[in-house]
């Protein structure tokens, strides 16, 4: 979905919509980076100067509550956000925390654990951990 549709659709549900907030929305639907909510307020920051981090993080929680964004938490780390909702695998870096997308088809056990855990399921999160090609490369010039 693009950010006119999406903005289109919040419209209709009376969501309010400043340059700021459209600001944020595009960012996070051109970037594959998914960036932190610091990432997102120092990128935004540079076309707003205006703009708090309270606008950032009010923008995300609406987005996320919404459907049109997915927060990936990391315990203590901060957590990263997707412009793209739907179910997909990542891989971290343990090096350097850059993530990145895996798309393939998703794992078909959601059934299963629902039938032998008795959970209502979902959807299910899947990570990759590793070192990207980036650190690796770096590794061995060192
Ligand atoms: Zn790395
Ligand atoms: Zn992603």
């Amino acid at each position: 979905m693009d950010a006119i549709e999406i903005l289109r659709q919040l419209k209709d549900k009376g969501v309010r919509f400043t340059p700021q907030r459209q600001a944020i929305l595009e960012f996070l639907l051109e970037t594959a980076s998914h960036p932190t909510a610091d990432e997102i307020y120092h990128h935004v920051k540079a076309k707003f100067p205006g703009v708090s981090l309270g606008t950032i993080y009010n923008t995300l929680n609406m987005l996320k509550e919404h459907g049109h964004l997915l927060e990936l938490s990391y315990g203590d780390m901060s957590s990263r956000f997707d412009g793209n909702p739907e179910n997909h695998y990542h891989i971290v870096c343990s090096k350097c925390g850059r993530v990145s997308d895996y798309h393939r088809t998703l794992i078909d056990l959601d059934q299963e654990v629902m039938e032998q855990s008795g959970f209502l399921i979902m959807g299910h999160r899947m990570e990759f951990y590793g070192i990207c090609p980036k650190c690796r490369e770096d590794e061995q010039l060192n």
